[in-house]
């Protein structure tokens, strides 16, 4: 009797210190693009029991969950979400910026060191692509560290910066669809990670699985009844090419010529569908969390964000679209508790950014809101540094809300950069729009009376590569631009663009809400410290422990 009770001593001292130490064979990151919060309350009462609400139900909720910089786009949201930094310590401080050094316009993720795999020759720049210019590490870069390189790290977006700078510097792969520039439809990827695709993503390439989408466009349920929207015809929607009207239905097979092939599946729901296909078959050819060293797995939805540029936050286009991700969330789960395991993996979802209503529906409401022509201003703003310093061209850049001025002909014409900076930003003052001007210190250093939004530019600014002014437009403004004119865009500080849905659900999560805030440089820290890992190297979030069991 002793023996036995001394064994059974031992034995349950060897099972808790094992749950101590059990991770989840897999985490899943999930970002749906443009999602803002609302979203989850305006459509709740339509959403199915197994996706969204299912992460409520079983899992935590941070209900008032923002980010912490501007600019809100989609290359700095990815990033700040998995390395747990803002944009002036990871580097991506916009989609696209002006790269002071080489004296033009750079995408956050194009490497013209690197090869385009899987691609056709027209669309080779689509593929040159990797995280170079992302100089911290991500939680999966940590992982991959700590596991010896044992556990594997996938990305998958339709979009490749959402694919690259999620899966950070390490991962085995990135995949991203070949869409844009009339792409050939495929998964692609880069020889930064790969000199071929895999088989199974060249099976998959080779199925019809992509060109199934290309069908009819009807609302999920009856229109009628979608009562969280606004009327399907208005004048804030854009118009597909080959379409009287942005209404439904809309029959992909017919407008795909006009609208760029595989493009017009990317801004359908069909491309959230066709983004879950492949993910379940990534987890199954890579056999992402079977082993013991957890894996990651990095998701992003990216149709969401170009159906709200084109028909707004209020349409019932994107309504529909979140419906349908809300059955795909479903699918996905479902995929994961059969293959991994129900309660094996653990999952967060979040938004890389919001967005504003659509500012002519505002204006409509009475709700002040506007366009600013950034281009008419920059033309302005240099006629008239050109009127009082005979000196054509002094600013270079307008790119991101900010202004980038040429240093060379300000040496060669003896002009000196602290005045120039002090007459543009008192000029850029008058313009009704802008709201809030800025000018740097002499080294490019962020220079604003301490505040929210200025706490939240600070955070976006990069010493290196940010420009020399930064303005502010009003809320509910944003640039006026031929495209931006239906449908929304984002980029500020306000809460339309920072408030995001952060979920966390599966292996280590409690159930549970909280509207205090959380920041979303804490959901790296938060996922180091389940896995029990080194936070990312420049993290400035909090691991929130009260999502953690
Ligand atoms: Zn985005
Ligand atoms: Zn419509
Ligand atoms: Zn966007």
């Amino acid at each position: 009797m002793k023996y036995l009770l001394s064994l059974f001593f031992v034995f349950s001292i060897t099972v808790s210190v094992l749950a101590q130490n059990e991770q989840p064979k897999l985490v899943v990151g999930i970002v749906v693009d443009q999602m803002r919060y609302d979203y989850l309350t305006r459509f709740y009462n339509k959403y199915g029991e197994n996706g969204f609400k299912r992460m409520m139900r079983e899992g935590f909720n941070c209900k008032n969950n923002h980010f912490n910089y501007i600019p809100t786009k989609t290359g700095p949201g990815h990033a700040s979400i998995y390395t747990g930094t803002t944009p002036k310590y990871h580097g991506i401080i916009a989609n696209d910026w002006f790269d002071k050094n080489l004296g033009k316009t750079v995408n956050c993720v194009q490497d013209d060191a690197v090869l385009a795999i899987g691609t056709n020759s027209n669309t080779a720049k689509d593929g040159k692509m990797s995280p170079h210019r992302m100089v911290a590490s991500t939680f999966a870069d940590e992982n991959r560290l700590f596991t010896q390189m044992r556990g594997k790290t996938i990305g998958i977006s339709i979009k490749h910066r959402s694919a690259i700078l999620s899966a950070g510097h390490s991962a085995n792969a990135a995949f991203w669809l070949d869409y844009d520039h009339n792409g050939n439809g495929n998964w692609i990827t880069s020889s930064y990670y790969m000199n071929e695709l895999p088989r199974w993503v060249q099976d998959f390439n080779a199925s019809d699985v992509t060109e199934s989408y290309f069908k009819v466009w009807h609302t999920l349920y009856d229109i009628n009844s979608y009562t969280e929207s606004g009327s399907d015809l208005n004048t804030f929607e854009r118009i597909f090419k080959g379409k009287e009207s942005a209404t439904f239905p809309y029959d992909l097979n017919t407008l795909k010529t006009k609208n760029g092939n595989y493009k017009i599946i990317a801004e359908s729901p069909f491309g959230n569908s066709l983004t879950t296909d492949f993910a379940i078959k990534a987890i199954d050819a890579e056999a992402l969390g079977i082993d013991a060293h957890t894996d990651v797995l990095t998701i992003s939805y990216s149709s969401t964000d170009k159906i709200g540029h084109d028909f707004g936050v209020n349409a019932k286009e994107t309504e529909d679209t979140y419906l349908r991700l809300d059955l795909e969330l479903a699918r996905l789960f479902k995929a994961l508790d059969e293959k991994v395991g129900k309660g094996e993996y653990t999952i967060f979802l979040t938004s890389d950014h919001g967005a504003p209503n659509v500012p002519n529906y505002l204006l409509s409401k009475k709700i002040p809101a506007g366009l600013f022509d950034a281009s008419k201003m920059f033309d302005e703003m240099n006629a008239f540094l050109e009127k009082k310093y005979k000196v054509s061209g002094l600013i270079l850049s307008r790119i991101n809300n900010q202004i980038f001025f040429d240093y060379n002909k300000i040496e060669q014409n003896q002009l000196n950069l602290e005045d120039l900076k002090e007459i543009v930003a008192l000029q850029l003052l008058k313009y009704r729009l802008i709201d809030k001007v800025y000018i740097t210190s002499e080294i490019n250093q962020f220079e604003g009376p301490s505040g929210y939004l200025e706490s939240l530019l600070n955070n976006g600014h990069n010493q290196k590569r940010s420009g020399d002014i930064l303005f502010v437009y009003n809320p509910g403004v944003f640039k006026d631009t031929e495209w931006n004119r239906t449908g929304t865009d984002h980029y500020s500080g306000f809460s339309y663009d920072t408030h995001v849905p952060l979920l966390f659900f599966g292996k280590g999560i409690k159930h549970g809400q909280t509207l205090s805030k959380t920041e979303i440089t804490d959901i790296a820290p938060t996922m180091s410290a389940l896995l029990g890992i080194s936070f990312p190297n420049a993290t400035i979030g909090q691991p929130l422990e009260f999502v953690l069991k």
